[in-house]
């Protein structure tokens, strides 16, 4: 005899829970898609990947965070891979799909040790102490540089550059960002900092990525508001606007009524003076030069090309704000609040042809740290491409400065861990020891990975790259041309401390996370809340 149950239900309807085991598998699998997705362009090997927004932009790229950022994932678990390219991305800027790849195949060999049964704490608290270890490990074998290392910086460049799009440039693109970091780092009494902001990567469509060039000072897109404008203004005095050199508010719609026509002409007068006024006031405090954020009226165009003042307008807040930092000038929001000690200065501002645009080239400003680099290229795809590898190679050679230390990459650094991991691992009692060995074959995915990529057989590859790591040889990596063993150091394949330490790090606390959830408790769309309103509910019945 079986009884009528009633079911209780404690969460509102439409409500999803998945719990206990395929709860896991569920997230396990949906983190590994991720990883998966991002493994190919892994490497000087891997491929690149052509996104397509709902507008129907591309971006053609091989950098995992800007993938994982175009792709819209929506799985929970799958999110939460992303934020590791995130975070790898403000904090290193390079290593994207490094870390996302480690915390895939943490997550796969984790799958396997609950298929026997490990209880997911206990994985959990083994790759919490193989993560410890994997750090003390490489701080031990990291090699020290400094900004005198002028070579070592640049294999750190061309590292970060090999298999990107920018690729054929990647000597001159390596010597720029070493250029530009060195002249922007500031090492004070052993504390470095650097802030990226300094060195501002101008796009230009137009010759090849091979013109690339540095610019000492700040070039933005914009030309001269009027042709009787002077095309270059030496010793510049630089105002930097914020309001609009307009007479209409646009705030405030007002009508006037003119009944006879020399109200107009009184009318038109008046603007015309208060516009006139407006340029004076400019001339008055010394100003040759200027920034406008807003517009500037035709008249008043017409009156500062009189005065011999450049003037450009609708110039983006993030190049006023780099004007600002490089010429000491103040960025000013009313006009009646400009007076001389605002000006920022300058040797010169000139107007200049690159390809078929004009741009604004501001020179010898008192700051020596304002840089540009003005990045060019056939299509805008391929600057684009060229901007984010030049972006990697800087955040890389900042990176190995501050921390002051490098490791050699083609899975050398990866393995030797591995190595220094399973001895770990006979140290210690119970069976937090086979999730710090799954946590060191986790690694090998890094070489296998590089391997596979270049089209060569990954079996034969990490059994030698094993026995030169046990014979020692600490630098042994992966020739990915040849796919010959060799020592990475050596090969110049050389990448800062951080990318490493962080990648491994960040790709193992979201696994143990991950690992520990048991339930998923998801709240049903709200598609009642769509329609809000009284009648949303006729509709259902
Ligand atoms: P990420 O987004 O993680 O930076 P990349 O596509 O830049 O991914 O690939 C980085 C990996 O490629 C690192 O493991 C690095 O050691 C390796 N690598 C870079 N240059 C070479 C090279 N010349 N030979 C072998 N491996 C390399
Ligand atoms: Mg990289």
């Amino acid at each position: 005899m079986s009884k009528e149950v009633q079911p209780i239900f404690i969460l509102p309807e439409g409500t999803q829970r998945t719990s206990g085991r395929s709860a896991q598998r569920n997230n396990i699998m949906a983190a590994k898609l991720v990883a998966e997705t991002i493994r190919t362009t892994l490497g000087p090997r891997g491929m690149d990947k052509m996104l397509v927004d709902s507008i129907g932009d591309i971006t053609i790229t091989n950098d995992g965070v800007t993938i994982l950022e175009e792709m819209n994932v929506e799985h929970p678990a799958a999110k939460m891979i992303v934020e590791v390219a995130k975070t790898q991305e403000a904090e290193v800027g390079d290593g994207t799909t490094t870390a996302v790849v480690i915390a895939g195949e943490l997550l796969r060999k984790a799958e396997a040790l609950l298929d026997q049964k490990v209880h997911p704490t206990i994985i959990a608290r083994g790759f919490r102490l193989a993560q410890e270890h994997a750090q003390k490990a490489l701080e031990e074998i990291a090699q020290p540089v400094t900004i005198t290392d002028e070579d070592t910086l640049k294999k750190i460049g061309s590292t970060a550059l090999t298999g990107k799009g920018a690729e054929t440039a990647k000597e001159r693109l390596g010597e720029l960002a070493v250029m530009a970091v060195k002249k922007v780092i500031e090492v004070d009494k052993n504390k470095i900092s650097f802030d990226p902001d300094n060195i501002k990567l101008e796009k230009h469509t137009g010759e090849s990525v091979e013109d690339t060039e540095l610019v000492q000072g700040i070039v933005i897109e914009k030309e001269t508001v009027h042709p009787a404008m002077p095309k270059k203004v030496e010793k510049a005095k630089i105002a930097l606007l914020n309001c609009p050199l307009e007479i209409k508010d646009t705030e405030i719609d007002a009508k006037i009524q003119i009944t006879d026509p020399s109200q107009m002409q009184a009318f038109l007068n008046q603007e015309e003076a208060m516009l006139k006024a407006m340029v004076d006031h400019i001339k008055g405090t010394g100003a040759n030069v200027v920034f406008c954020q807003k517009g500037i009226d035709d008249l008043a165009q017409h009156f500062l090309a009189k005065e011999g003042i450049y003037a450009c307008r609708r110039v983006k807040k993030s190049d006023l704000e780099a004007i600002s930092r490089a010429t000491g000038g103040r960025v000013v929001t009313s006009l009646k609040d400009l007076s001389a000690q605002d000006l920022g200065s300058a040797g010169e501002v000139r107007e200049e042809k690159i390809g078929e645009d004009d741009m604004t080239f501001i020179t010898g400003c008192d700051n020596p740290k304002a840089l540009t680099i003005l990045v060019r290229g056939s299509t805008t795809h391929v600057v684009d491409e060229a901007k984010r590898a030049l972006t990697d190679a800087i955040g890389d050679i900042a990176a190995a400065l501050k921390s002051g230390h490098v490791v050699a990459g083609a899975g050398a650094c990866e393995l030797e861990i591995a190595k220094e991991l399973n001895k770990y691992a006979g140290t210690l009692p119970g069976r937090e020891q086979l999730a710090v060995r799954a946590f060191a074959d986790a690694l090998e995915i890094i070489p296998r990975t590089l391997a596979e990529n270049a089209g060569l057989d990954p079996i034969d590859i990490l059994v030698e790259l094993k026995a030169a790591h046990e014979a020692d040889n600490c630098w042994a990596g992966i020739d990915v041309n040849s796919g010959k063993i060799v020592d990475a150091w050596d090969r110049g394949v050389i990448e800062p401390l951080k990318i490493k330490t962080q990648a491994i790090t960040s790709a193992s606390e979201v696994a143990q996370m991950i690992l520990r959830i048991d339930d998923v408790i998801a709240s049903g769309k709200q598609e009642r809340a769509q329609g809000p309103g009284p009648h949303s509910h006729s509709e259902d019945y």
